[in-house]
């Protein structure tokens, strides 16, 4: 049995802390809070002196608990379609029936943090502005957002510099809100500590081209929970750093994320399936293969943030994002991360609720099976709601696929295990992801 990560109880620990402390803030008033889309401009609050919440994690800790399924009929029942976003819906759901995953994974802690501000913006899709807009309503809070281009080939000064000029006028209306000004000094810091957790957070996931991985998507949808709350911290640093190490130190012991020998290496585009994290990682992994790369856990990498450029860096950072990106832009990213991670395979994840993360619905997968030879499979299902669930379909299509691989492969023990071991000094090819 492949033994947990050590740094998985640090980083849980990281993940209490961090709810602990927005507790007590929106408790005793003591600090403001914005809330933030998870992609959001998070350096800038944190330079006006906000705490900062990001509802995604919320709605993720709903779908990992299974409990979106039983909150979305009461948002549907205000308006909201059962074909959006089951992140907002959940999400809403939660609220109007005044219950939290909180309060059961953090014990004294019964509600989620109340908003001062809320900040979005829709480079990941238009369904963040209108989740926080409800709750800008709820919680009668200034709603502040920004909107992103989108399809872009090539990330251009003309886009850098609209979305730039969006991100100075946020300024203002925060400033006020906070009651204090904007450092200029400790935007710089901030922007240098999160460029520093997008580099380690990025050596990590660089890591999972050893073979055997050190490192699964499974394994990587929670441990990148910092990356997403607490980037532009220094704790964080410290986190990755250590994660890191232990990587190393499995790579260096040839010591594969999975039970047994690792037989095949996939990538997974699109979004996880958070109620099925554990059941879709042993489904995987009892037939020999390691999911080791994805799409979404490398959206938390933003290369481009340069403390020297604060606000044209940000803009670029949150333009290069994969979800924002042309189609040709895309395959070309999977294309290179097929042949970084050596991968055999590629699973798509046709997720209902969310078209923006579900890249397989124009012929993407067909294009790059066709382009690159490597086998896909499209498995349908959802983030969040459950109901749109067949584990049955997907665990016949996922063993038909392994069986499909081991003909391709011509199956008789594939790659040696420890085969490329050793430490990893590979980059990670460049470009965001969402
Ligand atoms: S990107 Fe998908 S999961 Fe995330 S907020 Fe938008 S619709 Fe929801």
């Amino acid at each position: 049995m492949a033994e947990r990560l050590k740094t998985a109880k640090d980083i849980a620990g990281f993940m209490a802390d961090y709810y602990y402390e927005l507790d007590e803030a929106s408790s005793s008033r003591k600090r403001k809070i914005a809330w933030c889309s998870s992609v959001g401009p998070v350096e800038i609050l944190r330079s006006i002196g906000f705490l900062t919440y990001f509802p995604e994690n919320h709605s993720a800790l709903l779908g990992t608990r299974r409990m979106a399924a039983d909150l979305i009929p009461s948002a549907n029942a205000a308006g909201y379609s059962p074909d959006i976003c089951s992140y907002l819906t959940a999400d809403i759901g939660a609220c109007i029936q005044g219950v939290t995953p909180l309060s059961k994974a953090f014990p004294g802690i019964e509600q989620i943090p109340r908003a001062d501000v809320l900040v979005y913006n829709t480079n990941q899709c238009r369904d963040v502005q209108d989740w926080f807009s409800w709750y800008s309503k709820r919680f009668q809070a200034p709603l502040v957002g920004m909107e992103t281009h989108r399809s872009v080939e090539e990330v251009t000064e003309a886009h850098v510099s609209s979305i730039a000029a969006q991100m100075e006028n946020m300024v203002e209306p925060l400033e006020r809100i906070a009651g204090r000004r904007l450092d200029m000094d400790e935007l710089k810091n901030i922007i240098g500590l999160s460029r520093r957790c997008s580099d380690l957070w990025e050596e990590c996931l660089a890591a999972a081209a050893a073979s055997p991985s050190p490192l699964t998507f499974f394994d990587a949808t929670t441990l990148m929970g910092p990356a997403v709350v607490g980037r532009g911290t220094g704790a964080v640093i410290d986190l990755y750093r250590l994660l890191l190490e232990e990587l190393n130190e499995r790579i260096e012991r040839s010591e594969g994320a999975i039970d047994g020998d690792e037989r095949f290496r996939i990538f997974w585009e699109g979004m996880p399936v958070w109620g099925r994290l554990g059941a879709h990682s042993r489904l995987f992994g009892d037939l020999g293969a390691a999911v080791v790369a994805s799409t979404y856990c490398s959206t938390w990498i933003f290369s481009a943030l340069d403390p020297a450029n604060p606000f044209e860096s940000m803009a670029r950072a949150y333009t290069e994002l994969f979800a924002v990106r042309s189609d040709n832009y895309k395959e070309k990213y999977i294309r290179e991360r097929l042949e970084f991670f050596k991968c055999d395979g590629i699973v798509y994840h046709d997720a209902k609720t969310c078209p923006g993360n579900s890249n397989c619905r124009y012929g993407m997968a067909q294009r790059l099976q066709a382009h690159t030879g490597i086998p896909a499979l499209v498995i349908n299902g959802d983030l969040n709601d459950l109901r749109l669930i067949s584990d049955e379909q997907t665990k016949t299509k996922v063993e038909a696929f392994i069986e499909q691989l081991e003909e391709a492969k011509g199956w008789n023990g594939c790659r040696t295990p420890g085969a490329g071991g050793g430490k990893s000094d590979i980059r990670y090819p460049s470009g965001g992801a969402m």
